[in-house]
């Protein structure tokens, strides 16, 4: 042999010898030529055990007998890669493994022999049956939990469902996943919405486990209302790639909550209609009173003008408050559409001043405007806006009878949740410097009739108007009261989408 040819077997040798998988060599007559390290691993036998063996009587593989890939490969030079078998260590322990086998041929290419490259499965079966058992585990989790669970991936399709979610939905797994989440189970009405939510959450332009409420759409056509918590999934690079969101179905506590408001505004109009009638009563009593006297006196012939002019004077006053609850109820319960015009908040706020600000300076009231230049036009009733905004003003300055600073600030709002949805915002922030509201009172604010105020300063309707208006045109309104400091009313309304309206 020359020395280059041992070089190379030598060579060779090192690759066989540092092999993972098991691999032998046979002869035509399937005689076991060679067995590397890796072989000797998995079967447990020595080389010098097997060598010249046939290999059939000392790996005994269950395929053998009838579907031997080696003869086939012997008998037809064919490869036969990737097929599953097991075999027989040398403790009779069967075996799982994969195999691959080549023909080995001469110079002249006549085939003189077969390799086979076999690799243990066990470590790879024992690692699915970890990760079966972890899957069927989540599975379990996710199936007894008792609420909605959903995974989207970037374009929206459902990637998982848990068994809440498709009993809340009436379909059935296969039905829903791999389905647009949007066009298959959120009403059309609120799509746009609820996609534009989603598509900002993968954006990851809001706090991932925001909570959202929406209603989703059944198999059946019911709506059902689901108070959401989500959370972003990302592969191991850290990139985005889907949502997942736990819901609860919100609906009966939604009916339940409806209700109660339903009664408590049955419970308020029983109160208002106490309250009128207890307010338009006295007035009237009082009217009746001057009527009835001046009647006596007419028929007795002794009306006396500087006694009939005062009390002809009280009967006027008397009316005038009476027709002023009636205005004041009127505006209340002014139900009308709102007309909605896209409107500068700014200049609302300026015919607000034109209308009130001689009344308020006279008060010794300092006004500050600090209204921002770069406000968009939003969609609301001018007048009705500008009613509300008044009658904050006017309580703000009635809050300061000796004096004080009132300071209206407008400003844009990013990301304010008002009801179900978080939207950008104009924001009207009144603030006084006045008497301040007691913690105990501020709950009853907008409650019709509350006042504070004697007989004669007020009613107890303005905030309830205040509140009915930003009502209607889908805002909120927030207090901050210090006593013996001051007040800040702040009213958001939502700026609408340019491109959407
Ligand atoms: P009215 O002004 O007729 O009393 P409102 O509904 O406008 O009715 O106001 C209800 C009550 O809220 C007032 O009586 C007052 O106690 C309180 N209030 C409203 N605004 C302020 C304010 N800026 N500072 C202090 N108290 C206020």
């Amino acid at each position: 042999m020359k020395i280059e040819d041992e070089a190379a077997k030598e060579f060779l040798n090192s690759i066989l010898a540092s092999m993972q998988g098991g691999l032998f060599t046979i002869d035509k007559d399937a005689r076991i030529t060679s067995f590397n390290r890796g072989a000797e691993r998995i079967t447990g036998f020595k080389k010098e055990e097997v060598l010249n063996k046939k290999c059939y009587t000392v790996l005994r593989s269950n395929l053998c007998k009838s579907k031997c890939r080696l003869k086939r490969t012997l008998e037809t030079g064919e490869s036969m890669s990737n097929f599953d078998a097991t075999i027989r260590n040398k403790a009779g322990t069967e075996i799982p493994v994969n195999v691959t086998t080549s023909a080995l041929r001469s110079a002249n290419d006549e085939i003189i022999g077969a390799l086979e490259i076999f690799r243990d499965l066990r470590e790879r079966k024992r690692l699915w049956e970890e990760l079966r058992e972890e899957r069927d585990k989540a599975q379990q989790y996710l199936s007894v939990a008792r609420v909605v669970i959903v995974a989207l991936d970037l374009e929206g399709r459902v990637t998982l469902i848990n068994k809440m979610g498709c009993e809340v939905l009436g379909y059935k797994e296969e039905e829903i996943i791999g389905n647009n989440w949007f066009d298959f189970c959120i009403p059309a009405k609120t799509r746009h919405k609820v996609r534009e939510i989603f598509l900002k959450l993968i954006a990851a332009e809001f706090k991932a486990a925001e909570c959202y409420e929406n209603p989703i759409l059944t198999k059946d056509g019911e709506e059902r209302i689901i108070a959401w918590h989500n959370t972003l999934l990302r592969d191991n690079a850290g990139q985005v790639i889907g949502t997942l969101s736990s819901g609860e179905d919100i609906t009966e506590r939604k009916r339940t909550e409806a209700e109660l408001i339903r009664s408590e505004k049955l419970a308020s109009i029983g109160q208002l209609a106490a309250g009128v009638a207890h307010e338009v009563n006295n007035p009237l009593a009082g009217i009746l009173v001057y009527i009835k006297l001046l009647l006596k006196k007419y028929k007795q012939n002794t009306l006396q003008t500087e006694d009939t002019e005062k009390q002809l004077e009280k009967i006027g006053k008397e009316t005038e408050r009476c027709s002023r609850i009636i205005k004041n109820l009127l505006d209340f319960s002014r139900q009308t559409e709102v007309t909605l015009r896209p409107t500068d908040m700014n200049k609302v706020i300026d015919a607000t001043f034109s209308i009130i600000g001689h009344q308020i300076s006279l008060d010794n009231i300092t006004v500050e405007k600090r209204l921002s230049t770069s406000l968009p036009l939003i969609l609301v009733d001018f007048d009705q806006i500008q009613q509300a905004l008044m009658n904050i003003m006017l309580n703000a300055a009635q809050a300061m009878p000796s004096g004080g600073d009132l300071t209206i600030t407008t400003s844009v709002a990013a990301d304010v949740k008002i009801g179900d949805s978080i939207q950008n915002a104009i924001r009207i922030d009144i603030s006084d410097t006045g008497v301040g509201i007691p913690k105990e009172n501020l709950d009853k604010l907008f409650t019709p009739f509350f006042t504070t105020k004697e007989k004669g300063k007020g009613v107890g309707l303005g905030l309830s108007v205040v509140h009915g208006i930003i009502e209607r045109h889908h805002g909120k309104i927030e207090i901050e009261s210090n006593p013996g400091t001051g007040t800040t009313f702040s009213i958001y309304l939502g700026i609408i989408d340019e491109e959407k309206d």
